[in-house]
This record gives structure tokens, C-alpha cells and sequence, in this order.
């Protein structure tokens, strides 16, 4: 693509780099295809190429954001389908995460949304603001319709009950049982911790049974993923060093072989700190170290080598396996998942248009509500056509968005793993744990 920043944008380091991945697009439209607003929407502006000229002409402007391309690059879910299929390797997740920052920085939105984004940004980061929020949307829920338009998504999607804090989620080590094969520093992802503790104590059990030392770092957090995705950069830097800090001082201490992360979307993120903090002196170095440290938690058992399944009587299920976007298209993680699922004695099956977001997408099913439900009433329809016995998945936002109207129950990988190899039964599957695969398949 054909761009002419003068000189004096281009000294921008920001600028610099979005004209190299602009140049890089040859506008041949296969992106099109799988891009799952483009596919709903069916307008062009909708789509990868489209947001692509939008951000274009919105970075070689005056400075002037106009509100059309505010409403499409809202649009998209930074699901990366359009980065899958883009055969000149495009690096659209950098560009979009640009034109958000630039977004918020050059853009008043209405009062309303400005609000609504920074109620998020500042919440969903701070697991005990989390928690009261979540508390108070139960309390709401029956007075939800008397509420402001903007606050129902997150009313809905709100369980009518929180978990207690759990032990697992603060500062700790998790000796390796047996001999140590490796030692690993946990991220305590902050809206799972809250929502779903579960999912950590299965991770901390599957790795230390694998050899793996755990350690919850003392200062490690939130990694700034969904402040970056907001827009909100100032912040989601500002969680990005921090976690650097505690971990490059844990890696000097105590020795880290990998952070390994157990919500894909956090990984992507994680992933690419090294880039984000690319113009930062005090920083650059050290986060592409820990950038490189980064794994998901599938890649970190892969390398170990899964137990054999200890309980094979209980695991026979057909489980449909929901590869979130950030894993698929973000991490570029395909079959490795998949291929634990299968050596733990489960049947893992792949869902009808895979490459389709659920409509999570962070904070996407809270602010675009109506994309995000159409998106998610698709994926459960693709799901039910496997006809499985449970869903599994690497994400926390899918899950939360699946199993609000799931028919069948929707887990972590990793609790299916961990009950494989001798851990207890997924809290989701108390009803179908010791019992064989339902009848209804071979109806
Ligand atoms: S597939 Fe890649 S090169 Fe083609 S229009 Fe899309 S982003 Fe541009
Ligand atoms: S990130 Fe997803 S929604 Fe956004 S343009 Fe790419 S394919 Fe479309």
C-alpha cells in the first residue's frame, strides 16, 4: 500500500512502524474472508483491508479522528483471523493497537463511553474492584432493566455468585513433586483469579505432578492486556513493567526457565512486550527476555511430556475444543493442545468455522454487545453440530462468553489434563465425573 507520511510524522517511532506494516499490505482482500465482523457486517469498512485505509488516512491526517473510523476500528475484536490469512504477513495487530492508543489519544468519545471504558480499564485490572463489582452487579441483576443501556452487557454476563479468594492466587512456591525438571513463574491472571480460581489450582497441580516448580511472584499481575486493547497505554505499560521487574528479579534469584501464562489472550500480550516497550532504554532488553520467557501453559506440558492418563475410565468424553483466537491466530498455537487432549484418553474435536471469534474478545462483549452475541449464538450452534459432552478451552473470555448459554459444560484445557493425570474432576463436570461418554452420540 502506497503511503506518504511527510518526514516530520515518520520521526514518530509509532508512525514509523505502522508505515512499514502498511506498506506491507498489497490490499488483495483475502483477509476478507475470514474476518468474522466482515462476515456478519458484509461491509467492506468492516473488514481487515477496509480498518486497514481507514487507519491510513487517520495517521497521515491533521490529527482529526473521524467518527466513522472511531466506529470501525471499535469494530474489530483484535482476533487476528485477518493476520492467519494475510499471505504477505501483514502485521495488522501491531497497526490496530496503534490507531487505538491514537484513538484515545486525539478522540473525545461521548461522556457516556469514556466513562464506561475507564470503568473498565480501572476494574477488571484490580482483582478486589473486580470482585465488588461483581458483587454488584449480582445485587442489580433483577433491576437490570432499570439500569443504563451501557452497564447491561456486564450485568448479564456477571455470575449470580463469586468464589472466595483462594490461598493458591498469592505470593507462593509450588515445590516440583519429585525431581525438579524446571522452574516456572505463574501469572496470576487477574479476572480469572476472581472469577475462576479453580483454574489455577488445576495448573499449579498438572505442573508440579509434571516436575515444575511454580512460583507466584511476588509484584507479578495484571499484564496490561486489556488497557492495551482499551487504548489506555499509559497504563498497560505501567503493568508491563511491573511484571518485568518481579520477574526479571525472581529470574536473578531464585532462576525462571519460563512464565507460563494459562489465559491465551494474556499470553499474546505477554508475548509481545518485547515490542511494546521496543523504545524504552530502562526496558527494551529486559522485555524482549521476558518476552521470550513466555509460554502457554499447553507449550510448557508439550515440552515436559503429559503423565499417562491415570483415570481412564472417567475421560472418555468427546470434548469440543474451542481454540480461542489469541491461541490459534495471537500465539499461533494449533494442534498442541489438541494433541494433550488426545493423549490424556479424551476425544478431542474440532468445531465448524474454528477461525471464528466467540465474540470475547476482552472487553468486546461488553462494549459491542450486539456483534459479540451474534458472534457467540454462531459459535454455540458450531459447537452443538460436534454433539459434545464438554468444550474446552485456553481462555477465560471464551469461557465466560460460552458457557453463559452453553448446553453443555465449558473448562479450561487445563482441568481436563489435571484430572487425567490424577487431579480431581473439572468443578463444571461434577455431574458427569466417573460416568463414560453420554449415550446421546450414538443416538
Ligand atoms: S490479506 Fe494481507 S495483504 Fe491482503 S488485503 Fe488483507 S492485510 Fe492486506
Ligand atoms: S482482527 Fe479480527 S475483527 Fe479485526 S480486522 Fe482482523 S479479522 Fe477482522
Amino acid at each position: 500500500m502506497r503511503t506518504d507520511f511527510s518526514a516530520e510524522q515518520l520521526a514518530d517511532p509509532d508512525i514509523a512502524a505502522s508505515e512499514k506494516v502498511l506498506r506491507t499490505c498489497t490490499h488483495c482482500g483475502f483477509c476478507t474472508a475470514t474476518c468474522p465482523t466482515y462476515v456478519l457486517l458484509g461491509d467492506e469498512l468492516d473488514s481487515p483491508r477496509g480498518r486497514i485505509y481507514l487507519i491510513k488516512d487517520m495517521l497521515a491526517g491533521s490529527g482529526q479522528v473521524p467518527a466513522e473510523t472511531v466506529k470501525h476500528v471499535d469494530r474489530c475484536l483484535s482476533c487476528l483471523a485477518c493476520m492467519t490469512t494475510c499471505p504477505s504477513g501483514v502485521n495488522y495487530m501491531h497497526l490496530v493497537d496503534h490507531a487505538r492508543r491514537w484513538i484515545e489519544e486525539h478522540y473525545r468519545r461521548p461522556w457516556g463511553e469514556r466513562a464506561l471504558r475507564m470503568f473498565l480499564g480501572a476494574v477488571l485490572s484490580r482483582p478486589w474492584l473486580f470482585r465488588l463489582a461483581l458483587r454488584g452487579a449480582a445485587l442489580a441483576k433483577p433491576f437490570s432493566s432499570f439500569l443504563p443501556r451501557q452497564l447491561i452487557p456486564m450485568i448479564e454476563l456477571a455470575p449470580s455468585s463469586v468464589p472466595p479468594p483462594v490461598p493458591i492466587n498469592r505470593p507462593s512456591i509450588f515445590a516440583a513433586a519429585g525431581e525438579r525438571r524446571m522452574r516456572a513463574a505463574l501469572l496470576p491472571v487477574c479476572v480469572q483469579k476472581v472469577l475462576a480460581p479453580e483454574i489455577n489450582e488445576a495448573t499449579i497441580r498438572l505442573l508440579t505432578r509434571h516436575g515444575c516448580e511454580v512460583v507466584v511472584v511476588p509484584g507479578s499481575g495484571c499484564c496490561g492486556s486489556l488497557a492495551h486493547h482499551l487504548g489506555q497505554e499509559t497504563a498497560a505499560l505501567a503493568f508491563a513493567r511491573a511484571n518485568i521487574d518481579a520477574w526479571e528479579r525472581e529470574r536473578l534469584g531464585g532462576g525462571l526457565d519460563a512464565i507460563v501464562i494459562n489465559a491465551s489472550g494474556c499470553g499474546t500480550t505477554v508475548k509481545d512486550y518485547g515490542f511494546m516497550l521496543r523504545e524504552d532504554a530502562a526496558y527494551a532488553e529486559k522485555a524482549a527476555r521476558i518476552a521470550a520467557l513466555a509460554k502457554d501453559v499447553t507449550e510448557v506440558i508439550g515440552t515436559l511430556g503429559l503423565s499417562p492418563p491415570r483415570s481412564s475410565a472417567n475421560v472418555q468424553s468427546r470434548v469440543a475444543y474451542h481454540s480461542a483466537c489469541s491461541m490459534q491466530h495471537g500465539q499461533r498455537l494449533h494442534s498442541g493442545p489438541k494433541a494433550l487432549l488426545e493423549a490424556a484418553g479424551f476425544e478431542p474435536v474440532d468445531v465448524p468455522e474454528g477461525h471464528l471469534c466467540c465474540g470475547s474478545a476482552g472487553t468486546y462483549n461488553l462494549l459491542q454487545p450486539e456483534i459479540a452475541s451474534a458472534l457467540r449464538d454462531r459459535k454455540l450452534a458450531n459447537i452443538a453440530a460436534t454433539r459434545p459432552d464438554v468444550v474446552a478451552t485456553g481462555n477465560i473470555g471464551c469461557i465466560t462468553q460460552l458457557a453463559s448459554r452453553c448446553e453443555v459444560p465449558v473448562v479450561h484445557t487445563v482441568e481436563l489434563l489435571d484430572w487425567a493425570t490424577g487431579g480431581p474432576a473439572p468443578k463444571a463436570l461434577a455431574g458427569l465425573a466417573g460416568s463414560p461418554a453420554r449415550d446421546h452420540r450414538d443416538q
